[in-house]
């Protein structure tokens, strides 16, 4: 029998203005990075998580603003606790599907069983099962496209479309220093791109795209944040692995 943990959060203080906000108890294979920016005039937190506990709740010490909050794609490990909020905002191509709860989409074919009980090393709450895991829908939720920006008064995030992972797949950047918050497109750790609504030949462009980037702070959805150069390898190890002869991207 598994223990209930709480709190089921744990927070970061990376610097004044930026948390990192993790769900320990949860498989760090999978552990969504949630990232909490302060701004002037409002706070953007970019992913909520799986849900399964209130992350408002959690948070109600360090809001004192109005709060944007911004998903950076559809699955259930970043846009499970979006249902708490009042403005919350996700790429259109994934709008729907937030708004009526779509699990075919969020929990990324079900079927797949991608949310099994050993993901738990504890509980959030007594007689949670994961058998019975769903994300609830969000209908408040408002649509982005590729250019919006997100805007907190000293500090402003523009939303690039960077489709591949999933068609609604966002990363935020931030002009000013440069930080670029890049979801579940790249992290240091293994991409996945075949999932129910992955598409490889965007992959490969969304990475050509953010070959470009000038950033030197990357602050990604999974695992460990890095630096332009590790940017850089992660990319071009993915599209040389996808372009290999005999890959389906070629044929
Ligand atoms: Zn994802
Ligand atoms: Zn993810």
């Amino acid at each position: 029998m598994k223990a209930v943990q709480q709190p089921w959060f744990n927070i970061q203080r990376i610097r004044d203005d930026l948390y990192c906000i993790t769900e320990p108890h949860y498989t760090w294979e999978n552990r969504a990075n949630l990232w909490l920016i302060k701004g002037r005039e409002s706070d953007l937190l970019i992913d909520t998580g799986l849900g399964v506990t209130s992350l408002k709740l959690y948070l109600a010490d360090l809001l004192d603003k109005p709060l944007k909050v911004v998903a950076s794609h559809v699955h259930f490990d970043h846009s499970g606790g979006c249902h708490e909020f009042d403005q919350v905002y996700i790429h259109q191509n994934e709008h729907q599907a937030l708004c009526q709860g779509n699990q075919q989409l969020i929990l990324s074919a079900p079927e797949f069983g991608f949310v099994p009980e050993t993901d738990f090393y504890a509980l959030p709450y007594q007689g949670f099962s994961a058998s019975n895991y769903e994300v609830r829908a969000c209908p408040q939720a408002r649509a982005i496209q590729h250019g919006d920006v997100i805007d907190l008064g000293d500090k402003a995030f523009e939303v690039m479309h960077l489709p591949g992972h999933s068609s609604g797949s966002i990363g935020l950047y931030d002009y000013a220093s440069q930080c670029f918050f890049s979801g579940d497109v790249v992290y240091d750790g293994e991409l996945l791109d075949e999932l129910e609504d992955s598409v490889i030949d965007d992959y490969i462009e969304s990475m050509e795209k953010l070959l470009q980037l000038k950033t030197d702070e990357v602050r990604p959805g999974h695992y460990r944040s890095f630096d332009r150069q590790r940017l850089q390898e992660l990319i071009k190890t993915y599209i040389s692995e996808k372009k290999a002869p005999g890959c389906p991207s070629e044929n």
